[in-house]
């Protein structure tokens, strides 16, 4: 447990702030000027600080790096009207973060260290924080295994790290996405429920080979029949076939998001009939040839709602309906938005002001 939250703080000398253009902001290349870390020592966390953010010294031995004993999380916050934090159901990557970190036989970080620790962090870099439109303050935790030693076994020392960068509007256009039926991300018995590095490394390969044909990102499917869908990239997926909301169930193979948990919650509370199911690619294919797939996005932190534009599959392109007939997705967005800005009221209680 956490005794007492004491963080260590050491801030720069300089800030980074002024040279970095606001206007033009790439997604995940430019960091604020501090960074968190705790060590898990002796079986408790201890010495957390907050540091300049910069290169740090690690062992080559460590097992992060030859085993992939590593998690991460991804979350928002935006500028509010007085200037404060608002950010995003971060109990809920707290949760999913413990989650995760047990798959991987990690130890739980406790709550008042995940949201005490990225309260201080923020406080520090509170003026990185863009307002643009669009943008938002990503942050990232993540947590790996610090022992020194390469033999393959439960680690006893970690590091748990919080960094922080503006980022301005992931996906710029409609995603293209083509249906995966040959390679897998995440298998029953798997990680694919857990954020955990090795889940992503694995998926570069089949994601490059679509992108060479002109796709953005693969729909993946199970992995066992290859038959039914399970999620885009780091999105969950979903339709509107007709007049209901459709995705996939959770399952051990699929990350349970809170992009996609809060659409649901939302579609549910205007009164729109959602199915939480399996969804076969031969359901979907039939649909969309009938026309009846109003609307498909994929729902995640970094894009929000993100439009699909066509699903490839067995060399045929199948497009959706036009963006703008896209009602629910658009509502859902803007709803969403609203809410993350501090524009709309938060009838869910999903913003925490830090
Ligand atoms: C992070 C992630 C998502 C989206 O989760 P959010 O909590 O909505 O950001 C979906 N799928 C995968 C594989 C992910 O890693």
């Amino acid at each position: 447990m956490v005794e007492t939250m004491k963080i260590a703080i050491e801030r720069v000398k300089k800030s980074r702030l002024s040279e970095v253009d606001f206007s033009n902001i790439p997604f995940g290349k430019i960091y604020t000027d501090h960074m968190f870390m705790a060590d898990y020592r002796n079986g408790e966390w201890t010495n957390f600080r907050i540091m300049p953010y910069g290169y740090m010294p690690i062992s080559p031995a460590t097992p992060a790096l030859h085993y992939g004993q590593a998690i991460f999380e991804g979350m928002k916050a935006y500028k509010g009207l007085e200037g404060e934090a608002l950010v995003f159901r971060p109990t809920d990557n707290w949760r999913r973060m413990n989650i995760s970190g047990e798959r991987i036989c990690m130890p739980p970080i406790p709550e008042e260290l995940f949201m005490e620790s990225l309260a201080a962090l923020i406080d520090l870099d509170r003026a990185w924080i863009p307002d643009t439109e669009g943008a938002s303050l990503y942050i990232r935790p993540f947590m790996f295994s610090a022992d020194e030693y390469i033999g393959i076994k439960p680690s006893d020392d970690f590091t748990f790290m919080i960094i922080l960068c503006p980022v301005g509007s992931y996906y710029s256009t409609p995603v293209k996405v083509r249906i995966e039926t040959h390679y897998t991300r995440a298998s029953q018995g798997g990680t694919g429920y857990a954020k955990a590095g090795g889940n992503y490394g694995a998926a570069i390969y089949p994601a490059k080979l679509a992108q060479a044909k002109g796709y953005h990102q693969l729909l993946w499917t199970d992995g066992k029949t290859h038959e039914y869908i399970e999620e885009s990239g780091t999105m969950n997926v979903m339709f509107v076939i007709d007049d209901t909301l459709v995705t996939p169930a959770l399952s051990d193979s699929i990350l349970a998001g809170i992009t996609r948990d809060s659409v649901l919650t939302m579609a549910r509370s205007w009164g729109m009939k959602v199915e939480e199911r399996k969804i076969s690619v031969k359901e979907l294919i039939e649909a969309m040839e009938a026309g009846r797939v109003k609307e498909a996005f994929g729902a995640g932190t970094a894009a929000t709602i993100a439009h699909l534009e066509l699903i490839g599959y067995n060399g045929k392109d199948y497009y959706l309906p036009p963006i703008e007939s896209r009602t629910f997705s658009n509502n859902v967005f803007a709803e969403l938005e609203g809410i993350k800005r501090g524009l709309k009221s938060d009838p869910f209680g999903w913003i925490v002001k830090m």
